[in-house]
């Protein structure tokens, strides 16, 4: 039998690796070893491993005797090292018990503290720490949590009575009560149990332990961590361990209490520590929004020019002690911490420490800073970095000298602009965003089950909570601008009104938040283009010196060009010509060539399509400026582009002479049952070649006027659609070279250029050998490769992907994240076989898997030449292709 429960702290033995690996007993319980075995006071406990839960679950909810075994010795440890007895009605040992999985997971079960307090250990503890009201306080805490979390009772009848106790004592504060007053209340907790649990609150403190640790259990299949896992791309069968540690009380009077640091500050990166505390509290109050929380450093007190005295003012031994710590943990992780310490009585203690969450600004700025510290090289910084999170600083921000109306101000909890429409809870503002509209999430305070949501939001406000509340965690983990505790926030639910400063508005209004300053605004404001120098063009230049494969962009507009290349894009992947096709100006033409009788009625068409098409590949290629330029012929079947409406009958009606019942017949005449696998691609090129030779004279004509306005030469590479045999691409590379040669005479000017395909069928990718003796590259398609090989229509997917996805059928969805196992066989073996018969083919990816990074990994491993991604997601790629081949160079 492997060990599965590991002891911590008070003198135990942290030798063996498994203890500080992740994998085997959560982040949590991997950083409490880690902690411990370096010395820092960390109240002794044990981990239960991940491997527990997963037999627990998989059991059908049993625990085995080995367990109870090992859990009961565990206990030991604890008692021996602190020197008291669980469940001593004279000096008990508390604990509390965690959840603590391989990665930080919201949704989990929320922490139990004070376990061990009964009706007697409760006096025990009364009298060895000669403070009764410290004690009543502790119980009441432990009943609400613990009837909360592990019983299921809704803790707003706990605060309900709360708030009754203290009216009826006139008082404000909690701070307020008294012992007797807790005693009191603890009464009423206890009845409220009985009524809600049918059975009254355990005073056993071993059923009390294993009920928190069938809780914690349970909780990893819970609805809330589900949706979590789902999102961030968590496999269901890790597992969650279990943390059981000692109690160390912050709410033990003014020379206690507890709080939140990191050791940079997460939303700028700056280097300055950064973090809320409060006295005389007990955990999770700093992060609840009950009561403001206070300023870690003096500096960030004035700074803000509030009253309450910092920790480094209050209590600056115990701020020394911390200051000392975070240093050491920064040097020991190498990374900036997120910290969770409590002071008792004076004495510093650690309870948590894990890599910060940060914004996409701030991880830039500390891998830029750290380089420069010598702390990490390169080499980790880049990485460390999450490439998708880089989306959120290529978007425009707020611009500065735009008016705004201010409604309110709250903390800059996550920073990033958004606008949009108001909405009051989670359901709602995913209701309205999957119908396209941008929405706002304003919350009093936001909890896991708002966390679906949060997502489909553009950014959160709260009425409460700090810096470090939930929602302040969750929305700089997402990327989403979030104003938290802003006071001047009051919701109406029933109403489904609020009142924002003095404004009076309803859900559906629009607000902007500027995350950055706190504020909120009315209406919409005037937005900025993103700042693409600074940290940003430093870890990109190192990107670019660190990756093996080029990136291009997919583009077919000179705007979308322009804005590739300032991300960085070094040629074009992919370049739709349909999408020019579909201009309002030139879509009669189009359709008076799809429409047409024979071959001169399409040749007519066409020549009003050529000057127009011809303008478009001049404009690409003047901003391409000699980079390469894959430029795919038609592809999508014809009946796209015919018309539906009424109107557009009438019209072409009028442009062509014909009558709109002909035309009608002739549209009817075109339908397809199965149009993805119809008519199109080199299908259109082999049955009408006037198409693809009017392409091809636009491109090469468009090519040697640039030449001749001794413009820089592109690089054409003319891509051919759709190819499942050697035979189709044979004759369509003919007419190409046909076509080139015809111009080249006309212009008197050469232009070089290479005809390739695209590799989207699963017979072009087995018979890649054949194929590569007539192309000089491949662009796999992986968009229609996935559709073709799965036999999903990406388009009829929605019905069923999503359960597929959830179920585990799909790791992930294939459109999105390459299928490495099933499509990526045939990427794989399209790619040899091509190269092995012509080796200097070159490869490359044009699906949207290019700007996927999963994906790219996958490409770097096969050896592709290049991906090709749209343009946002450029300078995703070009990280990601670092980090692939940095990975692959290990
Ligand atoms: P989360 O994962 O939500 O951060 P934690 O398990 O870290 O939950 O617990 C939340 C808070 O509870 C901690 O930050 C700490 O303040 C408090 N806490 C947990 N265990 C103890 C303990 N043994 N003694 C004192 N406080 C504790
Ligand atoms: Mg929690
Ligand atoms: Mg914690």
């Amino acid at each position: 039998m492997t060990q599965t429960v590991f002891p911590f702290g008070g003198g135990a033995d942290h030798s063996d690796p498994r203890q500080k690996d992740k994998a085997v007993v959560g982040g949590k319980g991997a950083n409490l070893a880690e902690m411990a075995a370096i010395g820092l006071p960390v109240p002794p406990g044990f981990t239960i491993a991940t491997e527990e839960c997963v037999r627990y679950l998989a059991d059908g909810g049993d625990f085995s005797a080995a367990l109870r075994d090992a859990v009961s010795a565990a206990l030991g440890h604890i008692e021996r090292a602190v020197g008291k007895r669980f469940g001593d009605a004279a000096d008990p040992l508390l604990v509390s018990v965690r959840s603590g999985a391989r990665v930080s997971m919201p949704g989990m079960m929320d922490t139990v503290l004070n376990l061990g307090l009964n009706d007697a250990t409760v006096l025990g503890l009364a009298a060895t720490s000669g403070d009764a009201r410290f004690a009543w306080d502790s119980y009441r805490r432990f009943i609400q949590m613990y009837a909360d979390v592990v019983l299921g009772v809704d803790h707003g009848l706990f605060e309900e009575a709360l708030e009754i106790a203290k009216e009826d004592k006139g008082f404000y504060a909690d701070t307020e009560m008294e012992a007797e007053d807790w005693q009191a209340l603890v009464d009423d907790y206890k009845a409220i149990v009985v009524a809600e649990h049918g059975a009254p609150f355990p005073q056993e403190p071993n059923e009390q332990l294993w009920g928190a640790i069938r809780a914690v259990f349970d909780s990893w299949d819970s609805d809330r961590a589900r949706v979590y896992r789902r999102l961030n791309d968590i496999p269901g069968d890790w597992g969650t361990a279990v943390n059981v540690q000692a109690m160390v009380f912050g709410n033990m009077g003014d020379t206690s209490a507890t709080g939140v640091a990191f050791t940079r500050d997460p939303s700028t990166g700056e280097r300055a520590f950064y973090g809320e505390w409060l006295v005389n509290a007990q955990g999770e109050d700093v992060v609840a929004g009950i009561r403001t929380p206070q300023y870690l450093t003096r500096a960030a007190r004035e700074a803000a020019g509030a009253k309450p005295a910092s920790m480094e003012e209050a209590m600056p031994a115990a701020y020394a002690e911390l200051a000392r710590v975070f240093d050491l943990l920064e040097r020991h992780y190498r990374d900036m911490q997120d910290i969770e310490f409590t002071v008792e009585r004076g004495a510093l203690w650690l309870l948590q420490t894990r890599s910060g969450k940060r914004t996409a600004k701030a991880a830039l700025r500390m891998a830029v800073e750290m380089v420069g510290e010598g702390l990490i090289d390169e080499r980790t910084a880049l990485l460390r970095l999450d490439p998708m999170a880089l989306d959120q600083l290529l978007h425009p921000t707020l611009d500065p000298v735009a008016p705004r109306d201010v409604l309110t101000t709250g903390l800059p909890a996550s920073p990033g602009a958004a606008s949009g429409r108001i909405m009051l809870d989670a359901d709602t503002a995913e209701a309205w965003a999957a119908r396209g509209e941008k929405v706002i999430l304003v919350r009093v305070e936001t909890s896991p089950e708002d966390i679906h949501g949060m997502h489909a939001a553009r950014g959160i406000l709260t009425a409460r909570g700090g810096m470090t509340s939930h929602a302040a965690v969750v929305a700089r983990g997402m990327g989403r601008p979030c104003v938290s505790g802003a006071q001047g926030v009051t919701i109406d639910l029933a109403a489904r009104t609020l009142r924002i400063g003095g404004a009076a508005l309803a859900e559906g209004d629009v607000i902007t938040l500027d995350g950055a300053k706190g504020q909120v605004m009315a209406g919409e404001v005037r937005t900025i283009e993103p700042e693409l120098a600074g940290d940003f063009g430093t870890v990109m230049e190192w990107a670019d010196r660190h990756r093996r494969m080029r990136v291009r962009t997919n583009a077919e507009t000179p705007a979308d060009c322009r804005m590739a290349r300032q991300f960085g894009a070094e040629g074009i992947g992919l370049c739709r010509t349909e999408h020019m096709f579909f201009d309002a100006a030139r879509i009669s033409a189009v359709r008076q060539m799809i429409l047409a009788e024979d071959e001169a009625g399409r040749r007519a068409a066409l020549a009003k399509l050529l000057p127009e098409q011809r303008a478009d590949f001049r404009a690409i290629f003047e901003v391409m400026a000699g980079l390469p330029c894959t430029i795919r012929l038609l592809d999508p079947p014809l009946h796209e582009f015919l018309p539906t409406a009424e109107a557009d009958f009438a019209e072409l009606a009028d442009a062509t002479g014909y009558g709109i019942e002909h035309l009608r017949r002739r549209a009817q005449e075109l339908h397809e049952f199965n149009p993805m696998l119809g008519h199109r691609g080199c299908r259109l090129g082999i049955t009408y070649p006037e198409i693809y030779e009017m392409q091809a004279r636009a491109i090469f004509e468009a090519a040697c006027a640039l030449i001749g306005a001794g413009a820089a030469a592109p690089v054409p590479e003319i891509m051919i659609p759709l190819v499942a045999t050697r035979q189709e691409l044979a004759i369509l590379r003919a007419l190409i070279d046909r076509v080139a040669a015809e111009v080249f005479a006309e212009s008197g000017c050469e232009v070089e250029y290479i005809v390739g395909t695209m590799i989207e069928l699963p017979r072009a990718a087995l018979m890649a050998g054949e194929i590569a003796e007539e192309a000089r590259f491949f662009s796999f398609g992986t968009n229609d490769l996935t559709q073709t090989t799965l036999g999903v229509s990406r388009d009829d997917a929605a019905r069923f992907l999503g359960i597929y996805v959830d179920r585990g059928i799909f790791a992930r969805d294939p459109f999105v994240s390459l299928d490495i196992d099933g499509v990526g066989q045939l990427v794989e073996l399209a790619a040899e076989r091509g190269r092995a018969a012509r080796a200097d083919l070159k490869l490359g990816i044009c699906g949207e898997h290019g700007g996927d990074p999963a994906s790219i990994a996958f490409c770097e491993a096969v050896g592709l030449d290049y991906v090709s991604a749209s343009p946002y997601r450029v300078p995703i790629a070009r990280l990601a292709a670092a980090q692939a081949a940095l990975s692959a160079s290990r």
